[in-house]
């Protein structure tokens, strides 16, 4: 036996998956692009909040009690109605070992969120990926149309990560109204409080719990809040699907410091929409730049842009970091920067109009001249 061997029979399909390598580390000279965080400090607040909170001996309150009351208060439905979980993909993973094991289907657009597939694959179910059209966007007839007996459920992505579209309100209403009513439907908002696109599905203003009790919608205090180094995000849903997911979540993962952390970003609304609103400012700027080079941006509407680099991947990511970049490339495919601190904005314009200049004239990364 070889250390590569394994030592012990593991389900095959968990076997075949490749071990989670995180986004690479920063270095000190360098800026961190890879993993869509918020580049501000915590607010002074925040770091108050996590001062006070004590009493690390006690487990937390299993279910966040104070801050799903606070979100149900906020968006107009119960607490029952809320769900708060380590991180919104944790709750992601809780939501598909309760609708989908072995046999079923879950439909998802792809290129999308990297942790989908391995999801479904880990709740025993099989990934049914239908391709985003050639600008990146979620193809809803195509999904709707590779919806089967078998599915389970359906995640929607909006703005999609990595390629930065949303989906319309009025594509999503399209699509439920084609799906079986009871699919689950989740639609996965990280991103949502950097959309600017007024036509964009905004899960928890217009899906009215009633009319649509199978869509859940995802969100989360890591990207817009800048909490990522917490782990906490929350689902609005239907109560009884959400009992489900909090049937198979592993108790307490939410810690006292999450919840606090989370109610003083609450209580700081209006200077942290104020980020948002500088950093969604940057990306425009950015893209903007990009666009006037030559490269072919889909509309970007979170807090990251994505270069169709191609074939050309690997070596436009290694360009990036050599000049102090970490970006996050997706090999075959295209590499994906977050909008970070405005030196770093103007550090990826100036290496992106080298590496533009060096595809070929119809790499699909370029815009069509
Ligand atoms: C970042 C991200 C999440 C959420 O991450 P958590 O930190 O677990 O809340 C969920 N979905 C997408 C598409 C993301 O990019």
């Amino acid at each position: 036996m070889t250390a590569d061997d394994l030592p012990i029979r593991i389900r095959p399909e968990i076997a075949a998956l490749p071990p989670y390598r995180q986004g690479k580390q920063a270095g000190p000279e360098s800026f961190k692009l890879s993993s869509n965080e918020n580049p501000f400090e915590p607010l002074p607040s925040v770091v108050d909040a996590l001062r006070a909170a004590d009493g690390v001996n006690r487990y937390p309150d299993a279910t966040a009690s104070r801050l799903r009351h606070r979100l149900a208060e906020r968006f107009g439905v119960l607490p029952d109605e809320v769900h708060v979980g380590a991180g919104s993909v944790s709750i992601l993973s809780q939501l598909l070992l309760a609708a989908a094991g072995p046999g079923d289907e879950v439909v998802y657009a792809w290129r999308s969120f990297e942790a989908y597939p391995g999801l479904v694959l880990i709740a025993g179910a099989t990934p049914i990926e239908v391709p985003l059209t050639s600008n990146g966007r979620h193809d809803l007839t195509a999904m709707a149309a590779a919806v089967t007996d078998r599915t389970r459920a359906v995640i929607v992505c909006s703005p999609n990560n990595p390629t930065g579209p949303i989906v319309t309100q009025a594509e999503f209403d399209a699509l439920l109204a084609e799906l079986p009513p009871d699919v689950l439907v989740i639609l996965d908002e990280a991103y949502a409080e950097f959309v600017t696109d007024p036509e964009a599905v905004d899960g928890l203003r217009t899906l009215g719990l009633d009319g649509r009790p199978n869509v859940v919608a995802l969100r989360t205090f890591s990207k817009a809040y800048g909490l990522a180094g917490l782990r906490v995000g929350y689902a609005v849903g239907h109560r009884r699907i959400l009992d489900a997911a909090r049937s198979t979540a592993i108790p307490l993962s939410v810690t006292a410091h999450s919840e606090e952390a989370a109610l003083a970003s609450l209580d700081a609304e209006s200077e942290l929409i104020e980020r948002v609103r500088v950093i969604a400012e940057r990306r425009d700027r950015l893209v903007a730049g990009l666009r006037a080079q030559g490269w072919r941006v889909p509309e970007a509407q979170g807090n990251f842009v994505w270069l169709a680099t191609g074939e050309e991947t690997s070596a436009a990511a290694e360009r990036f970091e050599e000049a102090g970049l970490i970006v996050r490339p997706f090999a075959g495919d295209g590499v994906r920067i977050s909008v970070g601190e405005p030196e770093a904005v103007d550090k990826v314009l100036s290496i992106a109009a080298s590496v533009v200049e060096d595809l070929p004239e119809d790499h699909p990364g370029r815009k069509l001249a």
